[in-house]
């Protein structure tokens, strides 16, 4: 074993692993920005204090965050999350709105590495901040909706929500710690504990003790005011208008304190409930006013690339792009030729590659198969005196039978033009 390697919940993405994951932000950034979204591109540290103002109520701000003081004596911490970052953005550079940007990458959080969760994660997601059409709630849904259905995957579940109000909110935050209080003695003691920091979390709860007393509380649904069952309702008649199934999950709130409204996750049918939340978001208000900024309504999602992928091989969809490339020179006459003609075919936009430390022509044409490479370029000193080179495909399209795809001497100057017309 190496003295080094990557610390728990970490990992090196490997070619061709790291291609695919390259490859999904572009998936994703396509979709964004054909609906208008520009990247936004923010700090991997933030002062502490952008993420506290998420609230004490959720795991990741107390307990999964990596912080430290840096040498000028700041409160540092590495992102957990986007939003807040967003958030703390706008109020710094106060865009025109409605503000919509997208952004992907890290995010760290001491949690129990497992399958699907680990201590750095990739994320894509979508914020738009300035706006309380129900319509946006539709457009963000949809758009992490087209974006699955880009990447292949069919079985994924929209599972929606309200939250209501403010006012609906506590009121039914109060109806709920009522109910888990007048049952305490039966719940686990994980939900007791959860219950002193936010009875909405307990909704959340996976054990088979608490499913009983969970399954009896009481339902958001009864506690939303005329506007609120408006927007709702309003969300619903949108994606069903756009064709986009979904299922009301009244148990869905998200841990933050800001969420208010619209509620939604993605969840992939073929993982375990440990790790099917492949993405989800929603609407939050007072984020911003909470960093020092005017009263501004935002919505949002972020979803995970990793559980992504994981739906996506148990789909077989979205696998990892070829890295091979087109053509492999071969090159027995001390290597400069090879030299040459590599760069003269990227600078024409093929992809090419050789061996290096004059390898003998076996060890080469070896090279040349593992590389993938569909032509083999192959110059001895014979073709050198002669000014030609030979072209050997090496995928299967070679038929012995008429020589159509086989090994051919060239002209050395009509190397490109010819890799161009084979290649096309
Ligand atoms: P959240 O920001 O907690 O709402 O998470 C959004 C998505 O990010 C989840 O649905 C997961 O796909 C992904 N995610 C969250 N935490 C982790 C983690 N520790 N490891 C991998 N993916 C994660």
């Amino acid at each position: 074993m190496p003295e080094f390697q990557t610390s728990p919940g970490m990992r090196d993405i490997l070619p061709p692993e790291s291609a695919r994951w390259r490859r999904f932000v572009h998936v994703f950034a396509d979709v964004a920005e054909r609906a208008g979204y520009g990247q936004v591109i923010s700090p991997l540290l933030e002062d502490l204090g952008v993420f506290q103002r998420l609230g004490a109520a959720t795991d990741v701000v107390t307990k999964e965050m990596y912080d430290f003081v840096d040498k000028g004596g700041r409160h540092i911490a590495l992102r957990p999350e986007l939003t807040a970052s967003v958030c703390r953005a706008f109020v710094q550079h106060r865009p025109a709105t409605p503000w919509k940007v997208w952004y992907t990458g890290s995010q760290f959080r001491y949690e129990k590495p497992q399958r699907g969760r680990y201590r750095q994660f990739d994320q894509v997601g979508i914020e738009v901040l300035g706006a309380t059409d129900p319509y946006l709630d539709v457009e963000v849904i949809a758009l992490g909706w087209e974006f699955y259905r880009a990447l292949g995957l069919q079985q994924v579940d929209l599972l929606l929500n309200s939250l209501g109000e403010p006012d609906d909110r506590a009121r039914y935050v109060a109806a709920l710690d009522a109910h888990f209080r007048a049952n305490l003695d039966a719940l686990s003691p994980e939900s007791q504990v959860t219950l002193d920091k936010n009875p909405l979390r307990v909704l959340d709860s996976k054990r088979g003790q608490d499913a009983p007393i969970v399954a009896a509380a009481p339902r958001i649904a009864d506690f939303y005011s005329d506007e609120a069952g408006a927007h709702f309702e309003a969300v619903q008649a949108g994606l069903t208008a756009l064709g986009i199934p979904f299922t009301i999950d009244a148990k869905l709130v998200r841990g933050l304190d800001y969420y208010r409204y619209t509620t939604f996750e993605y969840q992939g049918g073929t993982l375990d409930s440990a790790q099917n939340a492949l993405g989800g978001g929603g609407r939050y208000d007072g984020l911003i006013e909470s960093l020092g900024g005017p009263a501004t309504p935002g919505v949002g999602f972020a979803l995970g690339l990793d559980r992504t992928l994981l739906a996506c091989d148990d789909e077989g969809v979205f696998a990892a792009p070829s890295t091979a490339v087109d053509v492999f020179v071969v090159d027995t006459t001390g290597g400069l030729e090879a030299l040459r003609i590599t760069a003269e075919l990227r600078e024409a936009g093929l992809s090419s590659d050789r061996a290096f430390d004059n390898r003998s022509m076996k060890s080469q044409m070896k090279a040349a198969d593992r590389s993938g490479a569909a032509y083999a370029v192959i110059i001895g000193t014979d073709e050198l005196d002669a000014g030609t080179v030979v072209v050997r495909p090496l995928r299967a399209d070679y038929d012995p039978a008429t020589g159509a795809g086989g090994q051919q001497a060239i002209n050395r100057n009509d190397l490109l033009p010819h890799l161009q017309k084979v290649l096309s």
